[in-house]
């Protein structure tokens, strides 16, 4: 597409000439936020199918035109700069301080697929994954990660999702449903069976039901009512965790439950030649117990 009016596109006013492609040539490309880029469609052939074929439909010879053929495109120029620039093999000015987000890097990714950079898109999807790893939220990391089909991060954000409160009111961006419903199908059968571990002593069949019961393992004296008042304590604290949070990392992790673990297993047989330890390893039990019960429910 020509300007038409005999002038250069730098001789309007509105637009800028992009320093990096500022080399006239006989094609540019005006962005959407009125930058020209001047590239080379034959050197962008080489690379892109839609360029190529862009290339094989020109006449040769028919334009009069001394002014190039300028293309305007949907892109803004900083998606543009990057897309071009890896495409053609340029540097890229400061490319760990500029594209650090997933967010800003999936433009250029839809670009590169739009134009068919098919190499380019492979460079641009790792560099998504890699700025994944970065964000601090792992639900926004578990879009990401469903979003472009990386099915590594997408099982680490999803443990991590679980690990952490499940804020399904701050979700952004595009999720297919299904997704959301993986994590949600797994939170709760994950709060389901933690919590029927940790309240195992009251139902028959869990780690706590054998061991630690409120008599002692030796002597089978009745615990203390300060005793069993510690061991409602840890079930009360731990089963407040596992509801938001269903994960052992997250149940150890919390402060008040560790307090009321470590209380519970400092406690002793009331009879003074017994003396055995009344709560035993509480931790080791409860991950024998998820380990062996865990539904592996991935999402996947
Ligand atoms: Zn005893």
């Amino acid at each position: 597409m020509s300007t038409g009016d005999g002038g250069t596109p730098a001789a309007q006013s509105r637009v800028k000439i992009h320093a990096d492609f500022s080399k006239p040539t006989r094609t540019a490309l005006l962005s959407s936020d009125e930058v020209v880029i001047y590239v080379s469609l034959s050197q962008l052939a080489g690379s892109s199918s839609f360029f190529r074929g862009m290339v094989e439909d020109a006449t040769p010879g028919t334009s009069q035109s001394t002014s190039p053929d300028v293309i305007p495109v949907s892109e803004d120029s900083k998606t543009l700069e990057l897309l071009l620039k890896l495409a053609l093999g340029m540097a890229v000015n400061k490319l760990n301080e500029r594209w650090t987000c997933p967010a800003d890097i999936e433009p250029v990714l839809d670009a590169a697929r739009k134009y068919d950079f098919p190499g380019t898109a492979q460079i641009l999807l790792g560099m998504i994954e890699l700025s994944a790893l970065r964000l601090k939220n792992p639900l926004a990391q578990y879009i990401v990660a469903c979003r472009h089909n990386l099915a590594t991060l997408r099982s680490e954000a999803f443990e991590r999702c679980l690990g952490t409160e499940l804020d399904l009111s701050a979700l952004e961006g595009p999720i297919e449903g299904r997704d959301i419903a993986a994590l949600v199908k797994a939170h709760r059968m994950r709060v389901k069976i933690l919590v029927g571990i940790l309240l195992s002593q009251n139902e028959g069949d869990g780690p706590f039901a054998a061991e630690n019961r409120t008599t002692c393992a030796r002597c089978r004296t009745s615990a203390e009512a300060s005793a069993l008042g510690a061991w409602s304590t840890f079930q009360r604290l731990a089963v407040a965790v596992i509801t938001v949070r269903p994960s052992l990392e997250a149940l150890w992790a919390d402060a008040k439950v560790n307090e009321a673990r470590i209380k519970l297993q400092q406690i002793q047989c009331p009879v003074q030649q017994c003396k055995v330890f009344m709560f035993v390893d509480i931790q080791r039990m409860t991950e024998v117990a998820w380990t062996s019960r865990k539904v592996k429910v991935t999402g996947s």
